[in-house]
């Protein structure tokens, strides 16, 4: 897709100490996720006096920050999450990045940020692909996974807005999420915690909410579960999302279901695009509350045939065993169900570049 980007208003500060040749093929080879970055990041700044500012790619290394600094307290902090793909001519592509734009609009709105325009957000993710271009990994269902955030940088003691805020993007190589063919992950639904309430941060992307997640996920892996699934947090009886995927059922009819948003759910970029292209392949497709109870009895009856999971990391994740007080259901026997391989195979195709970008999503 073509979008209008500030790539060229990006000074880029080339580092005098490039990460040898051999080393970074040694962290291409077996990238696992978020553990290797390239040699640069993306970075502009903001003060309240002079708006956005100092647009720039520089050599990747720690931030100086002042003990007192507003984001170590207040978390006051947002970020994204996408990806850049090498297509077999070797070119170079992103997925969607001005949803990804806008969403981090979305949250920097509700946590008191200030937004930064699209141009800026895709022009930055643009300026440091195009320098860290070497870092992209070339084998099957890799990626440089790109994580732009932003954060209140003032050193400053005060429960208010930062009148300072950097906001900065890094690249790490990653390899396929499930090395040796997609495997169905186990789920425990939270029914003692939540990850947001009402009127809360949930539709943003803060840091807070993944803080907020970590102990019921460290409750999942306990209880035997890879991933834990939230509830709403009004009434504890619906499907929200799990700790960084959105859910997905999929009917025994064909109908595939996804929890509305409510203002607590995070509008995941692969759920739209999945909404998409289900409705293109002649699924009827219906956002609306799902009730934990009523998804059991469906898993019992057989009406309900796949769940999956879905968000940029792992594409589309099948749900193989859904957990929780007083419950413990096996879905499809181990393998993933025929709509969830059918809509993964389709999006990965077009981000991969094997099959026609019909939509324009890529850029
Ligand atoms: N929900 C949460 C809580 C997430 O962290 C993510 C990952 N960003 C998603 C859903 C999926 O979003 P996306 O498809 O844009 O990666």
């Amino acid at each position: 897709m073509s979008i209008t980007t500030a790539v060229d208003a990006f000074d880029i500060r080339l580092t005098d100490t490039p990460t040898p040749d051999a080393d970074r093929e040694a962290a291409l080879a077996a990238p696992k996720f978020g553990t290797a970055f390239s040699d640069h990041m993306a970075r502009v700044s903001w003060t309240a006096s002079d708006g956005w500012h100092d647009r720039r790619v520089e050599k990747y290394g720690p931030l100086q920050l002042d003990p007192a600094t507003a984001v170590l307290h207040y978390a006051q902090e947002i970020f994204e999450g996408l990806k850049a793909y090498r297509h077999a001519d070797g070119s170079v592509w992103t997925f969607r990045p001005e949803a990804n734009a806008e969403r981090f609009q979305r949250s920097a709105h509700r946590l008191a940020l200030p937004p930064l325009s699209t141009e800026d957000f895709v022009g930055s993710i643009e300026a440091l692909v195009r320098t860290d271009v070497d870092w992209i990994p070339g084998g099957e269902e890799t990626s440089l996974y790109l994580r732009p955030f932003m954060y209140a940088s003032e050193a400053f003691l005060g429960v208010r807005p930062s009148l300072e805020v950097e906001y900065l993007v890094i690249a790490s190589p990653v390899g396929p999420y499930f090395a040796g063919g997609v495997k169905p992950v186990s789920i425990w639904v939270a029914q003692d915690y939540h990850r947001a309430g009402a009127g809360g941060t949930g539709a943003a992307k803060c840091g807070g909410n993944y803080a907020a997640s970590l102990l019921p996920q460290q409750e999942a892996y306990e209880k035997g579960c890879e991933q834990v699934c939230f509830l709403d947090a009004t009434t504890n009886t619906a499907l929200d999302e799990l700790g960084g995927m959105n859910v997905f059922v999929v009917r025994a009819d064909g109908t595939v279901e996804t929890p509305e948003l409510t203002g607590s759910i995070l509008e995941g970029v692969t759920r739209s695009s999945i909404l998409q292209l289900l409705a293109d392949r002649g699924h009827a497709v219906v956002e609306k509350r799902i009730l934990l109870d009523e998804l059991l009895a469906g898993l019992a009856d057989g009406s309900v045939s796949e769940v999956f999971a879905c968000g940029t990391a792992a594409v589309i994740t099948p749900i193989g065993r859904l957990a929780g007080e007083g419950f413990d259901v096996t879905i499809g026997g181990g393998v993933a169900g025929e709509v969830t391989t059918a809509i993964r195979d389709q999006l990965t195709d077009i981000q991969y570049g094997r099959a026609a970008d019909r939509y324009g999503w890529l850029h």
